[in-house]
């Protein structure tokens, strides 16, 4: 059975668990950085694994670089969670 509960196992230490929580979202803009204070993320209460949510970085992703999107240039922490950490079968 699985609790759809809010957060989600650490896929990096794989031990605490990922909650929702206001943190300080903060990337480089063109040399600046940018922070944002009280953004939505999940963050790992174990090894303080931060991962903000997908829609805040494709709104943000949108807002700051729609118009002058590159395919060279990608935020560094746009990417999709995937479950390529699970354990191997045995
Ligand atoms: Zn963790």
């Amino acid at each position: 059975m699985e609790a759809k509960a809010r957060g989600y196992a650490c896929p990096r230490c794989t031990v605490g668990r990922c909650t929702p929580q206001a943190t300080i979202f903060a990337d480089v803009y063109q040399g600046h950085l940018l922070s944002i204070p009280n953004s939505r993320a999940f963050v790992c209460d174990v090894c303080h694994f931060v991962e903000f949510e997908q829609e805040l970085l494709d709104a943000l992703w949108d807002e700051l670089y729609g118009e002058t999107a590159v395919d060279e240039v990608q935020p560094v922490a746009r990417h999709k969670r995937e479950s390529s950490y699970s354990e191997g079968s045995g």
